[in-house]
């Protein structure tokens, strides 16, 4: 018989409810023991409405409270000694470190004040995890109750046996780094973490576990050769314990595993592999499992919304049967579904697209479907198969995902499409003769504080309280006050702030034909931050101009250049659910066409410097160096320059990203060409910023002197310590002043506090130069 897994089920609930209960907590609204409770009944209502679904397989530990390397962090007792000296209980010790924690002195209690653990991508998802973070002499220690042990007793009590997923050691040590001070190597204390895992193994067999989920995620990644060698004495370890370990399935997902299929343990039960990523591998991987060995396949898509071609999963299925036989073949889903929303159930206003999709509650049906058909034959189930048949058939013959006039200029686009009209010493002079701007020229982001009464307004109009002439005008006036305010400020280059902006990405889906939205598809992206991304669902294509109106309102009303802006292609593209049914390069350049008439409508418009932001650019790079990450930053320049060149040489083209690590991809940054690059350098070392000397790069720069993410006020001082800093690397002609990211996210008195600095400081170096 083949059984179904569910390798992990997203933890906030159907209505964010985990979302809603730990920001309770933090705000002192609720209680421990209501948070704790809320997690017990999420756990309990997951695991359930899995079981319900029909699959075999269902994972525990998969819950967190704010993420699950955290818990394993805490599990290890590898808490830095400036969470543990405040003798905080675990709950406020694990949030401490997730988000960092500042509480004044009580009578009882000292103050606090620390700082967050670092936080990163989880591989090319938008799921942020916080980093291990090691010292010299860390020494692990298996915490009293593990959480696995206990959330495996938990849905025992219910009456559901799961399957416990951990992270393995491999992946824990290579995904930490050593702390501040610390220099140790983390792969190199896999000696003194192993015994740790041991226990916990032989605690969950004592609990009843038959079977654990390690994940070893990092076997997808080009690996050090250090690490490479982790894999083999870790797991000989575990094959050491025999019957005394629950039998393990060994899970990689996120990209395919035949550069590392040698490190693939010999001792492990079952090892789970990603289909729907990487198809193409099953072979490969089906040659090097021992006769004992069984294949999970990931054929159920964990990172994206479309309901699964059930014909096509079957057909891998049945390859993999073939080759090892019913019993070694488990259906799964391909990762975790923690990166897909909750149920479609609760989507009421999506209409016949609406069939088009499967969240996670849907994703353990199709599982356990899947396996039927392949264990009991298609006629158990027929009712099934035939409407999935029906659904996919229907997708893609419909009209709303066929656009023959968005194919038809995609098939015209010419080479000299994507080149400006002339090389950049030209154009920058041409724009210099009428922006006539200063040495050292200042500018912001894009938004500006998004208050209260913009959202309030906003959604006065969303619900059709106020009318959209009376929006228009709330909207015009906001742009006056920030224009008024970049005026006395004396900003060289303004913007209008985006106040009619609810997301960078979401504002430019709603005007777009090929997009829709659902009401509660909401996806965790780091602690309780959940994000809702708009769908791709056909070609896209630009009704109407989309920003026009606002930009070129806010350009009537001030002599100085005003800066329009726009989401690039790449960041329109990934913060979205994209379609799987045509290529992403396909979709980029339907974006990309889609916003070339956008820049070139604010050039006609008046708007003579426009930024286009491509945040998302360097996520999307494919996990493994070589051809496939060659392949993207070609299309994903490519797109950017579709969607920019069409303009004349004197509009001056900005782009904006939100880091500065570009060393391993520079030439992709400089053949975007545009005219200025502001990035996100505040933080960061400046010496990141030599990459632009060392390659000569030719155009503008401006590194970002504070950083917005904070309310804290820069002093003028601190922010020419800050240029001072940047001047080695960046030419004094070519450099701009700014603030590293949009302003949206800051109240209005810090904001103008720091801009003056940040103008006062511009200043000061224009003098000196
Ligand atoms: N223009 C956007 C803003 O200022 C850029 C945001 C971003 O880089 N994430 O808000
Ligand atoms: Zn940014």
């Amino acid at each position: 018989m083949v059984q179904s897994s569910v390798l992990g089920f997203p933890r906030m609930g159907a209505n964010r409810d985990l979302k809603k209960a730990t920001e309770a907590y933090w705000s002192g609204k609720i209680d421990q023991a209501a948070l704790i409770k809320t997690g017990q009944t999420l756990r309990a209502a997951h695991w359930k409405l899995q079981k319900d679904a029909g699959a075999d397989i269902i994972a525990s530990n998969d819950f967190a409270f704010y993420d699950q390397v955290l818990d394993h962090i805490q599990m290890f007792n590898a808490v830095p000694e400036r969470y543990r000296k405040y003798g905080l209980n675990a709950l406020d010790e694990y949030f401490a470190m997730g988000r960092g924690l500042q509480r004044p002195a009580t009578k009882t209690s000292p103050d606090v004040d620390v700082t967050a653990l670092e936080m990163v991508k989880w591989f090319d998802s938008n799921y942020h995890y916080v980093r291990p973070t090691l010292q010299d002499d860390q020494k692990f220690e298996l915490s009293a109750e593990p959480k696995p042990v206990r959330e495996f007793l938990e849905a025992k009590a219910q009456g559901i046996t799961t399957r416990p997923v951990i992270l393995g050691p491999v992946s824990f040590l290579h995904l930490g780094k050593p702390d501040r001070g610390a220099s140790v190597d983390p792969i190199t204390l896999l000696d003194s973490l192993l015994p740790v895992y041991e226990q916990l193994l032989i605690k969950l067999a004592e609990a009843g576990a038959e079977s654990v989920q390690i994940d070893e995620p990092v076997l997808v990644l080009d690996l050090p050769q250090k690490t490479k060698d982790a894999f083999a004495p870790a797991y000989a370890k575990f094959a050491a314990l025999g019957s005394k370990i629950p039998q393990i399935t060994f899970a990689t997902y996120f990209g395919d595993i035949v550069h590392n299929l040698a490190l693939v343990p010999k001792t492990v039960a079952a090892v789970h592999v990603d289909l729907v990523r990487a198809p193409e591998q099953l072979e490969q991987v089906i040659a090097i499992l021992g006769a004992e060995q069984s294949l999970s396949a990931g054929v159920v898509n964990g990172r994206n919304i479309w309901k699964t071609d059930f014909s096509k999963a079957i057909e891998i299925v049945q390859k993999a049967i073939q080759a090892l036989g019913a019993e070694r073949v488990v259906v799964a889903t391909s990762s975790s579904l923690l990166h897909t929303p909750h149920t479609l159930a609760s989507e009421k206003n999506l209409g016949e697209v609406a069939d088009w999709f499967s969240f996670a509650a849907e994703k353990a049906k199709e599982v356990a479907i899947l396996a039927k058909a392949v264990t009991s034959g298609p006629e158990s189930v027929k009712a099934e198969l035939e409407a999935n048949a029906a659904s996919i058939k229907a997708r893609a013959t419909s009209s709303r995902t066929n656009d023959a006039a968005v194919k038809e200029r995609q098939s015209k686009i010419t080479p000299d499409m994507y080149n400006r009209k002339s090389a950049f010493p030209e154009r920058i002079a041409a724009q210099q003769a009428h922006l006539n701007l200063p040495l050292f020229p200042t500018t912001t982001i894009g938004s500006f504080p998004q208050t209260k009464e913009i959202r309030v307004a906003r959604q006065k109009f969303t619900k059709g309280e106020i009318t959209a002439a009376e929006y228009e005008k709330f909207i015009e006036k906001e742009i006056d006050y920030v224009v008024k305010q970049q005026e006395e400020l004396d900003l060289d280059v303004l913007v209008h702030g985006e106040p009619e902006r609810n997301d960078m990405v979401q504002y430019f889906g709603e005007r777009l034909n090929g997009y829709v939205f659902t009401t509660h598809a909401w996806v965790q992206s780091y602690g309780s931050r959940c994000v809702r991304p708009p769908i791709i669902v056909g070609d896209i294509s630009r009704p109407a101009p989309m920003t026009v109106k606002e930009s070129k309102y806010a350009a009537s009303i001030t002599s100085r250049p005003m800066k329009g802006m726009l989401t690039g292609p790449i960041t329109c593209l990934r913060w979205s659910f994209p379609r799987d049914d045509v290529h992403q390069s396909v979709q980029a350049e339907q974006l990309a066409l889609a916003l070339r008439d956008e820049v070139i409508d604010l050039e006609a418009a008046g708007v003579k410097v426009i930024q286009v932001d491509e945040p998302a650019l360097r996520e999307g790079l494919p996990l493994r160096s070589g051809a496939e990450r060659e392949a993207y930053l070609k299309w994903a320049v490519e797109s950017f320059r579709l969607a920019t060149v069409g303009v004349n040489n004197e509009t001056q083209i900005h782009s904006h990203f939100c880091y500065s690590e570009f060393q391993d991809f520079f030439h992709a940054i400089a053949a975007l060409d545009a005219d200025v690059l502001s990035i996100e350098n505040s933080k960061s070392d400046s010496k990141l910023l030599k990459v632009f000397e060392d390659e000569a790069y030719p155009r503008h720069i401006g590194p970002g002197v504070y950083d917005i993410h904070s309310p804290r006020i820069p002093s003028e001082e601190e922010i020419r310590v800050r240029i001072e800093e940047m001047l080695p690397y960046i030419k004094p002609e070519t450099l701009w002043i700014d603030p590293d990211c949009g302003l949206k996210t800051r109240q209005w008195p810090e904001t103008i506090a720091a801009l003056k600095n940040m103008v006062a400081a511009a200043k000061y170096f224009r003098a000196k130069y």
